[in-house]
């Protein structure tokens, strides 16, 4: 846990954030600034810098992060309409905060 890492002191709940789901691994909760009518951030409890920095004992925990959107879409009756998973990586891929999060959208056309 960084002191200096917002999202890890979200998984702290030293700040605040709506939260959607919670397992042992994961959290996932509403984007501040929304980018579409449903956006939620999934962030590993672990903090990973980025999908660069990605070694690959990560990859089982980034494949249920992905089962997390499955489950969002599900819920939120996303499933055959369709959704975006997108991740954010380094300066020119427009990353802003450095622990490693996947950006799920919907309803936005
Ligand atoms: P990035 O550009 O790093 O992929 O995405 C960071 C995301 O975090 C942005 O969509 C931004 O709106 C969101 N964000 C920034 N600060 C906060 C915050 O304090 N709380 C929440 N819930 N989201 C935040
Ligand atoms: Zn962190």
């Amino acid at each position: 846990m960084s002191q200096d890492c917002l999202f890890c002191r979200i998984v702290a709940r030293e700040s605040p954030a709506e939260v959607v789901h919670e397992d042992a691994d994961i959290l996932a909760f509403k984007d501040i600034y929304p980018k579409a009518p449903i956006h939620v951030l999934i962030v590993p409890k672990r903090h990973i810098d980025s999908l660069a920095r990605l070694a690959a004992e990560d990859t089982e925990l980034v494949g249920r992060c992905l089962l997390v959107a499955r489950t969002l879409g599900e819920r939120a009756g996303y499933a055959e309409r369709g959704y975006r998973v997108s991740c954010n990586c380094g300066p020119e891929g427009g990353q802003v905060v450095y622990h490693l999060h996947f950006h799920f959208t919907a309803g936005r056309r």
